[in-house]
């Protein structure tokens, strides 16, 4: 089972809070886990704990460090971006980036729309500017039937850049069984990898829904149940 969006919040620079994010995930039974803190926010009412170079070599030192005493846990190392229409705050990001991470997520954030469709043309351009390895809780709420064209565009292009799309536990951001199964239908037809994540804010909250979730994924993969017409 994996877990990977876990936020480790001021573990970032705090080995001894890390252990607790670690020692949960073992008591889960995850084998395989990303931890994750924001980058640079465009909100000033968000915090980042990952701005500077400083805070990410740090950051990549605990978890080098975790590794070691862990070995039986893959950790991987990762940073959640907010994708930006500014095209300065993406070139920051890169910079960033570029100090090494294993996986990127990126995600929008900031931007509030009312329909799935400018959500999804958003999604979209991320995908065109930004660099990054996971799209983030990609929402696909109740006007998602509107909006295949689209989520077709979005494959079609994560596809091409090799990006992985995660499917996100958490109550904010989980599909429902139908777009699940759609998802899961496309995303194989595609051959586009995915992730199952709770995106956790805190220990308590590390691997919610993952055992659920995980299980339902393997049951319409097996029965081919997204191929069911709607
Ligand atoms: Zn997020
Ligand atoms: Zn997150």
């Amino acid at each position: 089972m994996e877990d990977m969006h876990i936020h480790v919040r001021d573990a970032v620079d705090d080995y001894s809070k890390l252990k607790l994010y670690i020692e949960r995930c073992i008591d889960l039974g995850l084998e395989k886990v990303l931890f994750v803190e924001h980058g640079p926010r465009l909100s000033k009412n968000h915090l980042s704990r990952l701005d500077t170079t400083d805070k990410i070599l740090k950051f990549k030192a605990n978890i080098e460090r975790a590794r070691k005493e862990y070995p039986s846990l893959q950790i991987f190392c990762g940073i959640e971006l907010d994708f930006s229409y500014d095209k300065d705050f993406n070139e920051n990001n890169n910079k960033l980036t570029d100090i090494g991470f294993d996986y990127v997520i990126s995600a929008i954030h900031h931007y509030r729309f009312t329909n799935g469709r400018d959500y999804l043309k958003a999604i979209i351009q991320m995908i065109d500017t930004c660099r990054f390895d996971i799209i983030g809780h990609m929402l696909l709420k109740y006007d998602w039937k509107n909006c295949l064209d689209l989520i077709d565009i979005v494959l079609d292009k994560a596809k091409e850049k090799e990006i992985i799309i995660e499917i996100n536990t958490s109550d904010r951001s989980r599909w429902e069984d139908e777009t699940l199964k759609y998802m899961l239908g496309k995303m194989n037809e595609y051959g586009i990898t995915y992730t199952i994540s709770s995106d956790a804010h805190s220990v308590k909250e590390v691997g919610y829904m993952i055992a659920e979730t995980t299980k339902k994924v393997e049951e319409f993969n097996s029965k081919k149940s997204f191929l069911i017409k709607k």
